[in-house]
């Protein structure tokens, strides 16, 4: 017998909250941005899955803005927007992971800093319409996780190990692909790809990512968990730099490549990843399934690994199958 339950005993979502945290430019400067990010999220609805947003804050301090928000809730992982400033990147803003009335939920966090052209002259198809679009793709793309992405393999239940986190780490690259790919369009094209350039170039610029190996030799021990996600993370910089601007190029249709749109990355050692890269990231958006799940990511994980082999550390993925 099915037991009807009173709609009074079902926990409600709750609508997603906007606000603005801490010092603004001025109380209506900050209504004014929050209007104009709210006109950006209700267009973007039309086209995204944003079942799992929680809310948007919008600060000019995002590291106590993201520290609010952490306040008493359980913070997954942060995806960044990255932004170049000749030398070094930042980020324009982020996306937490929280849990909510037991609910996996996103809750974006964007840097005011980067938005005031939405305010200032609303009505040029700016890059800070483009910072927002992003992070509410991100959202989307990630409606498939019920629980923090690392919980679907920690701990792991197999001796080795090694091939699941890679594909594991390789999530970024299809999180900031797809994101990029679904808010190509949304802003000032031109300007954004000239940042995904510098990004970049920056990131390939001074040589290849250095691993840290230390003179291990068994690498499937689980001892050894902590120093291989290091160096992979490190060799996977580069891939996921490159990723942003292929997510991009596609998004706008541009028939291009990384290599020829930043001499860096032509010259670079890790050119050989470039184009499978590219391939991978396509066949993951043009799969069929309608439902996403860490298989998805299979052609992405040889790329990481020729990646972490071109940086020197082919020994800690010797023998790695996949399964
Ligand atoms: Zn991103």
């Amino acid at each position: 017998m099915i037991q009807k339950v009173p709609m009074s005993c079902l926990p409600r979502r709750r609508r997603p909250s906007l606000r603005f945290h801490g010092q603004g430019a001025s109380t209506a400067w900050n209504r004014q941005l929050l209007s104009a990010i709210r006109v950006i999220v209700a267009e973007r609805r039309e086209n995204l899955n944003l079942s799992k947003l929680d809310g948007i804050t919008v600060s000019f301090d995002l590291d106590g803005a993201i520290r609010a928000v952490e306040s008493g809730q359980q913070v997954f992982s942060v995806r960044e927007k990255r932004v170049a400033l000749q030398y070094r990147t930042v980020s324009a803003g982020c996306v937490i992971e929280v849990m909510r009335q037991e609910r996996h939920v996103s809750h974006v966090i964007l840097d005011a800093a980067y938005l005031a052209q939405l305010v200032d002259d609303p009505q040029a198809e700016s890059w800070a319409a483009n910072i927002v679009a992003h992070e509410l793709a991100h959202v989307g793309v990630s409606h498939w996780l019920t629980k923090p992405a690392w919980s679907y393999l920690f701990p792991t239940q197999r001796s080795d190990w090694r091939y699941e986190t890679l594909r594991y780490l390789t999530l970024n690259f299809w999180d900031e692909y797809a994101a990029c790919r679904l808010s190509a369009r949304i802003g000032e094209p031109k300007s954004v790809l000239i940042n995904f350039m510098n990004c970049l170039r920056t990131t390939v610029v001074g040589g290849l990512p250095r691993l840290r190996l230390y003179t291990r030799k068994n690498w499937r021990t689980l001892e050894a968990l902590k120093s291989f996600v290091c160096a992979a993370g490190a060799a996977r910089r580069p891939l996921l730099s490159a990723a942003y601007l292929m997510g991009h190029i596609d998004g706008l249709r541009f028939p291009t490549d990384v290599a020829t749109l930043c001499t860096a990355a032509r010259v670079s050692p890790l050119a050989p990843c470039w184009m499978p890269l590219h391939h991978a990231l396509r066949a993951v958006w043009e799969r069929s399934e309608p439902k996403f799940g860490f298989e998805a990511l299979d052609g992405l994980t040889p790329v990481l690994m020729q990646a972490i082999q071109i940086c020197g550390g082919e020994r800690m993925i010797a023998d790695v199958e996949p399964w």
